[in-house]
């Protein structure tokens, strides 16, 4: 078994599972026993760290009682996420949970990089005479962030189906893959009666929180948009993005080449995205000038709906009456426009 220390760094793994497991705690025991206070203390900073700093952060952990509070603190923070049952501040917290896991990795050996990312289903080895790792291209192509330059394939050596990747790649490939899984979980749980009465003004507040961060973003001025009017597809594209995750390029695409055929400019388009927690100013600026024009000789269209659903980016679950009427998200924003004109 691997020490407790690790374990409390690393809760997402199957060690930490058979840990808990082999306690034999009932969720009863883990929601309400004075002997495990401390443990539902750290599991809500866990999930305040996340809002406030994109990372759930590492508790003071000095003794193995320390580490098992820690450890303790995951399913329960884990729960009151689903409790408060809102889809932005689930992804919120997977991703505060996977950035901590990244930012700990970085310190680990290559070995243990590899023993995590086999344990979470990547195919990955190494290549000992260079001292680098080789990553499956397939699972390359599904979690590595290709939006920016230095991840695009063209960028990379590639050898027999595996990518040339370093320890740090692989460590944020690892946050992407941990990214998704918790959110999936997080997803298919159902909220626990116990936790909502144990954690009533904890969940009612971080229901405040993101409902005033919400109202926030939709009510920031950027330019002329009305984040409220866009499309399905737009909201949908840009609040992946504002959470952090990892948005396919042709997403990032669609939406930049949409935002400028609304005349926002490069500066505009780039506040509505920096308010993502991986943002970074240089790499976006990069990609909104290219697909605007002001840096390459096309100034790219946005795709039509008929394209969008090819790309799988029509969201079909969001679509509403306006969609089925127009063949384009820019004619949607603008029957949106002209319907609130009608009104007043
Ligand atoms: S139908 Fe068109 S406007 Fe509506 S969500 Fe899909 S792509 Fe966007």
């Amino acid at each position: 078994m691997t020490e407790l220390a690790v374990l409390a760094k690393y809760p997402f793994l199957n060690d930490t599972k058979e840990y808990i497991k082999s306690i034999g705690l009932s969720v009863e025991e883990l929601l309400s026993h004075p002997l495990y206070e401390r443990a539902r203390t750290i599991g809500i900073e866990r999930l305040d760290n996340a809002l406030k700093n994109t990372d759930v952060g590492d508790s003071c952990v000095v003794t193995d009682s320390d580490c098992m509070m820690v450890v303790l603190s995951y399913p329960i923070a884990r729960m009151v996420a689903v409790c408060v049952g809102d889809t932005y501040f689930k992804k919120r917290y997977a991703l505060g949970e996977a950035y901590c896991a990244y930012r700990n990795l970085l310190d680990e050996s290559s070995l243990f990089l590899l023993d995590a990312a086999k344990e979470l289903g990547l195919h990955a080895g190494s290549i000992e005479e260079k001292q680098q790792i080789r990553l499956y291209f397939k699972d390359y192509l599904r979690f590595a962030p290709t939006h920016y330059k230095e991840w695009n394939m063209t960028n990379r050596t590639i050898d027999r189906g595996f990518v040339t990747v370093s320890q740090k790649d692989l460590a944020r490939i690892i946050l992407e893959v941990l990214r998704k899984r918790i959110n999936d979980e997080l997803d298919a749980r159902e909220c626990d009666p116990l936790a909502i009465r144990m954690f009533s003004e904890d969940i009612k507040r971080f229901q405040n929180i993101v409902s005033m961060q919400k109202k926030k973003m939709e009510a920031a001025p950027v330019g002329k948009l009305s984040v409220e009017k866009l499309p399905p597809c737009m909201k949908y594209i840009l609040a992946a993005i504002q959470a952090g995750e990892n948005v396919p390029h042709m997403g990032r695409f669609a939406l930049v080449a949409f935002l400028h055929s609304l005349k926002l400019s490069p500066n505009e388009i780039l506040k509505l995205f920096s308010t993502a927690p991986d943002y970074e100013e240089d790499k976006t600026r990069y990609q909104v000038e290219h697909i605007s024009g002001k840096t390459s000789s096309t100034e790219y269209k946005s795709p039509g709906c008929d394209k969008m659903r090819t790309y799988g980016i029509c969201p079909q679950e969001k679509i509403d009456e306006l969609c089925r009427r127009v063949h384009h998200p820019a004619s949607y924003y603008s029957a949106k426009w002209r319907q609130e004109k009608e009104k007043t």
